[in-house]
């Protein structure tokens, strides 16, 4: 192996930031941009082509969590499936109470949509977390009012990995007749998803963070549940979400999320020993290095450490000199100065918060990358610490 700066490896570990589109699957959207570009509303052999590939992916994108075709919404993409998800819920149900619960460390597409519904007068409870980013579901049950319409919590902490206790939570709220949505953008296509079994009345997915193309996303809403659309226009998706759907969007979200549904044992194993090593590696290589997030109840592709007395942002910057891709806090928060909110939910202080580095792996990484990573990263965290003012033998 290499360590010179010229001969250099690139080494992407912000999976979760996003993925490259897969060879497959950018050639199943091919077709549909150009000679099959018809309008799947159209009433001839174009609009029939689209409107059943788009069906196809229907079916596909279901399978992946054991819903069925007809309970698929497709949305512009995991932000857009959050906001029909919580805002359609609070509107269609405003008339059976006021009350909603989310938890401290949700994704901002979920999180900032509670706070603009507070603004409309709806009363929110934010439960918290403990110091893995693991929810309580009994915060969740005390939470719970008689005007309580729904409860939001996600399956996989975008951060710090912690997958959340969704099959109990679903059970308290289906046991007070409460709706219950969960963002599972993270979890879908590594570790498997069950909505009946789970308990889930909504469920959010994304294609672009499982090797599917950006801007197109899906919302799964249980037969039986009613929500308010919040695009209104045509009747597309059988009237819960208006616009001319994006087709060539369509097909390759659900390409991917057949490959990733077909590949998930394997690929979730694979992955599991690649984390652990770097989460070994890295535990063991620098002093004064912690882990973030739950140390079992942890997605598959997600390293999350804490590096003391620096800050995440300039470790970044030295990492991607070598090649290596990486975020700190969540790609959102970076560049702000406030450290990241679920981090801080799980009581991190803000030094401990503002070190944090993530390494999200996915389906190109190898041994190889994680061996580069132990590699460089050491002697980096070194430099900088014997510049950095807060350093172990400052005093601080
Ligand atoms: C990426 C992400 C989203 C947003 O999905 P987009 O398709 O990028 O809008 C929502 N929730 C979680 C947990 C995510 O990781």
């Amino acid at each position: 192996m290499s360590s010179q700066p010229n001969a250099q490896r690139q080494v992407y570990l912000d999976h979760s930031a996003t993925t490259p589109v897969r060879p497959e699957v950018l050639a199943a959207m091919l077709p549909y941009f150009a000679g099959k570009f018809g309008n799947a509303s159209s009433v001839h052999r174009w609009g029939y082509a689209a409107r059943e590939a788009i069906n196809d992916a229907r079916e596909k994108v279901a399978s992946l969590i054991e819903a069925s075709p007809n309970e698929i919404i497709f949305t512009s993409g995991g932000t857009e499936a959050d906001n029909l998800a919580i805002r359609g819920i609070a509107h269609a149900r405003k008339s059976k109470g006021n009350h909603l619960i989310t938890s401290q460390i949700e994704h901002h597409a979920v999180l900032h949509t509670f706070e603009a519904l507070q603004k409309e007068g709806f009363e929110v409870t934010f439960v918290p977390c403990d110091k893995y980013g693991l929810i309580d579901p009994d915060d969740v049950r005390r939470a719970i009012r008689k005007d309580t319409i729904l409860v939001s919590i996600m399956h996989g902490q975008n951060e710090v990995g912690t997958v959340e206790p969704i099959k109990q939570i679903g059970e308290i709220a289906r046991e007070h007749g409460v709706l219950f949505h969960t963002d599972a953008v993270q979890s879908a296509g590594k570790i498997p998803i069950d909505v009946k079994d789970m308990n889930v009345d909504l469920l959010t997915l994304s294609s672009h963070k499982i090797y599917g193309p950006k801007g197109v996303g899906a919302l799964y809403v249980r037969r039986g549940v009613r929500l308010t659309p919040q695009v209104t226009g045509g009747a597309h998706e059988r009237m819960r979400r208006a616009g001319t759907e994006n087709v060539p969007g369509i097909i390759g979200f659900g390409e991917a999320s057949r490959l990733a549904k077909a590949e998930l044992p394997e690929e979730a194993e694979r992955l599991s020993k690649l984390r652990d090593k770097l989460i070994e590696g890295l535990l063991r290589e620098i002093p004064d290095v912690a882990l973030n997030g739950h140390p079992v109840l942890r997605l598959p592709h997600n390293v999350n450490v804490s590096v003391k007395y620096l800050e995440g942002e300039s470790i970044l910057l030295n990492l991607d000199r070598m090649g290596v891709a990486a975020s700190s806090g969540s790609a959102c928060t970076s560049g702000s100065l406030e450290p990241s909110h679920v981090l801080l939910a799980m009581g991190l202080s803000h030094e401990t918060a503002h070190g944090s580095l993530r390494f999200s792996l996915g389906m190109s990484n190898t041994e190889e990358d994680v061996d580069y990573v132990l590699e460089i990263l050491p002697p980096i965290v070194g430099k900088l610490r014997a510049m950095s003012p807060l350093g172990p033998g400052s005093g601080l």
